[in-house]
């Protein structure tokens, strides 16, 4: 956290205390810790951000998964004095862009699903709230391998705190009610705090995670690893394998993840969700290199660990020379 001194003119441009993204780290996470470092209640700085665009109508689809039209990272960017891209980077925005080929993918492809939960070691170390936590399907820490958590213990025993809370900014009481912010935002309790006794996110109770959904969990993020470095192709190609594999073994439905078995059926690739995709390629036991072929460059690798080759052009991993991505493996 940087604070800026009074005397400094960017005092008037941007926030007291600054925070600046960390790598793989979420974008509610950079929201929260920056109520945290400057001494705000939880969702003050969303409040803010949200008042600039003035588009309080979109505020029901607010998604934080990507990069929501209605959330200007430009001027959020300005604040923290950070790059834009940085705070792209904090979504899945390029990812989904890529694989989708569509600049503005739809929040649905990236279903949350069961809702926001977050890693209490995680939090407890450096209050930190990971990209992988929206993913679907995904239900432990891949760095601290414990169950996600959600529930404070004082819920177990009582109704859900009221919504309508006297007194709290429309906007953020907007933004209280919609998805997945209900856990996030806590109004008029600090940030990362139970929204109905106060206790901090790094003292609810810890839940160990069982080894056989850690395994199954590395079986799914592979695959989520191999669709964030892809394009189209590898999204068609992967559709194909699905509908191959099911022909060879004479399937229509397959067991999820869910533990139910459901007929296997895909719409058009572009309005297929990841999760979905996820879900039935990790059900039919397949791997990424059952879809990876050599036949069609399907895939943008890193050259190394800091820069990603990617013909988006707002893709925040890549290069600021990069021509256009074409030094791919
Ligand atoms: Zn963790
Ligand atoms: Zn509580």
């Amino acid at each position: 956290m940087q604070a800026v001194p009074i005397a400094d003119p960017t005092w008037n441009t941007t926030f007291p205390h600054r925070v600046a993204p960390r790598a793989q780290e979420w974008l509610a996470g950079v929201l929260l810790r920056c109520d945290e470092a400057n001494g705000w209640d939880s969702g003050a700085t969303i409040t803010y951000l949200l008042r600039t665009t003035q588009v309080t109508k979109e505020v029901k689809k607010l998604g934080l998964a990507l990069a929501a039209p209605v959330l200007d990272l430009h001027t959020l960017a300005g604040w923290l004095a950070v790059s834009e891209p940085a705070l792209r980077a904090t979504t899945y925005q390029a990812e989904l862009a890529r694989l989708y080929a569509n600049p503005t993918p739809h929040i649905h492809l990236l279903d949350m699903g069961g809702g926001f939960h977050f890693c209490l070691e995680c939090i407890t170390e450096e209050r930190m709230l990971r990209r992988t936590l929206v993913l679907p399907h995904i239900r432990c820490c891949p760095l601290h391998h414990v169950q996600l958590q959600s529930r404070c213990s004082c819920l177990e025993r009582a109704r859900p705190p009221e919504t309508d809370i006297p007194g709290l900014d429309p906007l953020l009481q907007m933004i209280y009610e919609v998805g997945v912010a209900q856990r996030l935002f806590s109004p008029g309790k600090k940030p990362m705090t139970c929204r109905r006794c106060g206790l901090d996110w790094a003292d609810f109770p810890r839940l160990k995670a069982d080894p056989e959904r850690l395994i199954l969990e590395q079986k799914i993020l592979a695959w989520y690893d191999f669709f964030f470095k892809g394009t189209r192709g590898v999204l068609t190609h992967a559709l194909r394998v699905i509908n191959q594999t099911l022909q060879q073994r004479h399937k229509k439905s397959v067991k999820r993840l869910s533990g139910r078995t459901i007929p296997v059926t895909f719409s058009s690739p572009e309005r297929t969700s990841l999760g979905h995709l996820v879900d039935v390629l990790v059900s039919l036991e397949l791997t990424p290199s059952d879809v990876e072929t050599d036949e069609t460059p399907l895939l943008w690798w890193p050259i190394n660990r800091q820069t990603f080759y990617c013909p988006v052009p707002a893709c925040p991993y890549r290069r600021p020379t990069d021509a256009g991505g074409d030094e791919k493996r």
